[in-house]
């Protein structure tokens, strides 16, 4: 999951704060603040929802309309496995207030699972977000994102021989990771070449400033 750091509650053409009549007219300032990707899954999608953390349900007046509640999420993630089952933010880690590269590793065979020198309080909170959030074989009825982390973690590999050899500069890498998606295949297939993974981080906007360029 990449995390991220979510721009300012975007303005309008007055300097006011953006108060759409529709949440969905969030949409653009997200992709632009986030990159066209989902949250949670990493999966990148034309069709993305606005995505409230906190359940809109549980306080429309203070939830539907907050910048700050707001993520990007494929259908799938959104409204089959998360829906309104997290009533807070509590006990689970988040994209936008978690380090998750931090958190959690990621397999070869398409798995990931959480970084156990973490400690057991946030191991148990990264565990409840694989759980809610589907995110391996292990709680999903079917195994599809899982194939879709280790078929991209084959291309990253393919790259990543390709960069060994001098066949592919660090800026393509970083071009062929923003069109495919699965930042966080990317970032561990090239752990070992800070000057890659740098340049991975910085092609996806609103990336945790630690992982990009200094
Ligand atoms: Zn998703």
């Amino acid at each position: 999951m990449r995390p991220v750091k979510k721009g300012k509650w975007p303005t309008n053409q007055f300097g006011y704060i953006k108060l759409p009549a529709d949440y969905r007219d969030f949409l653009p300032d997200l992709k632009a603040d986030i990159g066209h990707y989902c949250s949670y899954c990493e999966c990148r999608t034309r069709s993305l929802d606005v995505e409230h953390v906190i359940p809109k349900s549980i306080n429309p007046q203070k939830l539907e309309y907050n910048w700050y509640n707001l993520l990007l999420s494929c259908p799938k993630c959104n409204r089959d496995y998360k829906k309104d089952w997290n009533p807070s933010r509590r006990g689970y880690v988040w994209p936008d207030t978690h380090d998750t590269f931090d958190i959690y590793e990621y397999h070869c065979d398409g798995s990931m699972s959480v970084n156990s020198s973490v400690s057991p309080y946030v191991q148990i909170m990264a565990q409840n977000t694989i759980n809610l959030m589907h995110l391996n074989s292990e709680n999903s009825s079917d195994d599809e994102l899982v194939d879709m982390r280790a078929e991209m973690w084959e291309t990253a590999n393919e790259d990543l021989e390709d960069y060994n050899i001098g066949k592919k500069l660090p800026d393509q890498v970083a071009k062929h990771a923003k069109k495919t998606g699965y930042w966080s295949v990317w970032m561990t297939v090239f752990k070992d070449h800070p000057e890659v993974t740098q340049k991975i981080a910085d092609a996806f906007p609103g990336t945790l400033p630690k992982y990009c360029t200094p």
